[in-house]
C-alpha cells in the first residue's frame, strides 16, 4: 500500500494511504464502508499466502459453520450460503494486511506524481473517447461528467485492468472469523454472497483488494448493494466484467455522496502575502466571498466569485507548496476513499483529462517525484547495478527501498530510500559498476 506522510512539516493535510484510510473507516463503526484501495498504488505482496496450519483451518470452517444461520438470518439465501461459505481456504496474508503499518510515507508530490502521470491522462483521453456514448449516458441519468467517471476509474483500477487478485470470499471469510472489525468484515461477506445469489458477478471473477474492494470501482461489498446500477440493462449489475455498469456506478456512487452536476471541484488558488495558513482544512468552510475578500485568487488570476457557497482552504503541503479551494464537489470524491490526497488526484486528473495543466505552483521540493514510467526506469537501473529486487513493475516495495538506500549510501545522499528525480538524474549518467 502506498503510504502517505505524516510529517509535521505537512499537518495541514491529513493525508491516508489507502489501507490506512480502510484501517479509519473501519475504526470509525458508524461511517458506510467505503470503497477502497486503488490498486494501482498498492505494493506488491506475496502472490502466495502460507500453508494456514490444520488447526487455524478447523477454527475457521467451525467459525463459517457458525456464521451459516447469521447469514441466512441477515437475507442471504440459503442456497448461497451453502454454495458459497463451504470450503473457504483460511489466508493469512489478508490478516497482516489489516495490522500493516507502513514504514515508509510518501511525500503527497511522490502520490500524487505516479497516480496522475502522463500515462494515466493519455490512457484516460483515450478512454474518454472510446466510451464517449456511454460517459454521455451515464452523466444524463446520474448527472456527473465523464472526465471525473473516468478519473476515479483510472486510479481505482487503471481503467479496469487492476481489480485486485484476492478470492473476496477466501478473504472476507479469514476477517470475519480472525483480527479486528469482525463484525465489520461479516457484514461485508453477507453483502458479498447477495452479491453472488442475485447472479451479478462471476463468481470465478470475484477477485479484489485484501480488504474485500472489487471490481472496476473497487466498491466494497456493502457499497456494491447500496450504489452499484445496471446501465446497460441486463438485469445484472456487473461492475467486473461490464464497462458501463462500472462508470455508472461510480457516478451513482457519487451523487448519493453529494455530487452536485455541473459545479467544479474548487480551483488551484493563490494566496497573498502573509496570509494565515491556520485558515486552512476541510472542515474549516467560509462562504467563497470570504477567501475573495482576503485576497485569495485562482492561479490564472481571475478572482473568484464572490458568492455564499461553502468552500474550504487546502495546502497539502504547507503555505510553501500549492493552496486549493474546494467545494462539495470535491467531498463527494473524498467520501469514496477518505483521504485528501486521494481526492485531489482524482480531481486533478479529470482535469487533466479535460486539457488541463498540471499544478502552477511548485511542491516545496527539490527532489520531485516519479511517473510509473520513471519509477519503473529506476528500477531497471537498480537492477543492473545488481540490486535483486524483482520485476521492474513500478512498485517501489520494501526490496527497492533498500537498494534505493543502498545507492543513496554510494552517491552521498540522504538514505531514505525515496524514488526520487535525483537519484533517477544520477543512475541515468553514471554506469553500473563492473563488478558487485
Ligand atoms: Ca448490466
Amino acid at each position: 500500500m502506498t503510504p502517505i506522510l505524516r510529517a509535521a512539516a505537512f499537518a495541514a493535510a491529513v493525508l491516508l494511504p489507502a489501507a490506512q484510510a480502510v484501517a479509519q473507516s473501519l475504526a470509525q463503526s458508524s461511517s458506510p464502508a467505503a470503497p477502497v484501495s486503488p490498486p494501482a498504488v498498492q505494493a506488491s505482496r506475496p502472490a502466495a499466502p502460507p500453508a494456514a496450519s490444520a488447526a487455524q483451518q478447523a477454527a475457521l470452517d467451525a467459525c463459517l459453520a457458525r456464521l451459516r444461520a447469521d447469514a441466512i438470518a441477515r437475507g442471504v439465501p440459503r442456497a448461497a450460503v451453502e454454495r458459497h461459505l463451504a470450503g473457504l481456504e483460511r489466508d493469512p496474508s489478508v490478516l497482516e494486511s489489516l495490522d500493516f503499518q507502513p514504514e515508509f510515507r510518501t511525500p503527497i508530490w511522490d502520490y500524487l506524481a505516479g497516480l496522475v502521470d502522463t500515462q494515466r491522462v493519455d490512457d484516460g483521453r483515450a478512454m474518454l473517447e472510446r466510451w464517449r456514448e456511454v460517459l454521455d449516458g451515464v452523466q444524463a441519468r446520474h448527472g456527473v461528467d465523464p472526465a471525473t467517471v473516468v478519473a476515479v476509474w483510472g486510479v481505482e483500477s487503471d481503467f479496469g485492468r487492476a481489480t485486485g487478485r484476492k478470492s473476496i470470499l477466501r478473504s472476507l471469510a479469514t476477517l470475519s472469523c480472525e483480527g479486528r472489525r469482525q463484525a465489520f468484515f461479516r457484514n461485508e461477506l453477507f453483502a458479498s454472497l447477495r452479491i453472488l445469489a442475485e447472479g451479478h458477478v462471476d463468481p470465478a471473477a470475484f477477485n479484489g483488494s485484501w480488504a474485500g474492494a472489487f471490481g472496476q470501482t473497487q466498491f466494497m461489498p456493502s457499497t456494491f448493494l447500496e450504489a452499484a446500477v445496471d446501465f446497460d440493462g441486463d438485469g445484472r449489475r456487473d461492475i467486473v466484467g461490464t464497462v458501463p455498469d462500472a462508470l455508472a456506478s461510480t457516478a451513482n456512487y457519487l451523487r448519493r455522496a453529494g455530487w452536485r452536476t455541473g459545479e467544479p471541484w474548487g480551483w488551484e488558488v493563490r494566496l497573498p502575502e502573509g496570509f494565515d495558513a491556520s485558515l486552512a482544512g476541510r472542515s474549516k468552510r467560509r462562504p467563497l466571498a470570504d477567501w475573495a475578500a482576503r485576497g485569495v485568487r485562482r492561479v490564472d488570476g481571475r478572482p473568484l466569485e464572490a458568492s455564499q457557497t461553502a468552500s474550504a482552504l487546502l495546502l497539502p503541503a504547507g503555505s510553501a507548496g500549492p493552496a486549493f479551494i474546494v467545494l462539495r464537489n470535491f467531498d463527494a470524491v473524498y467520501a469514496y476513499n477518505a483521504a485528501e490526497s486521494y481526492a485531489l488526484a482524482i480531481v486533478h486528473l479529470a482535469d487533466r483529462l479535460r486539457g488541463g495543466t498540471p499544478f502552477v505552483t511548485p511542491w516545496p521540493t527539490d527532489d520531485p517525484g516519479l511517473s510509473r514510467a520513471e519509477r519503473r526506469e529506476l528500477q531497471t537501473l537498480l537492477l543492473a547495478r545488481g540490486h535483486p529486487i524483482g520485476e521492474a513493475d513500478g512498485m517501489i516495495g520494501s526490496l527497492s527501498r533498500r537498494a534505493i538506500r543502498d545507492e543513496q549510501a554510494r552517491i552521498g545522499l540522504p538514505q531514505d530510500g525515496r524514488a526520487g528525480m535525483k537519484l533517477l538524474a544520477t543512475l541515468r549518467r553514471d554506469p553500473p559498476a563492473a563488478s558487485r
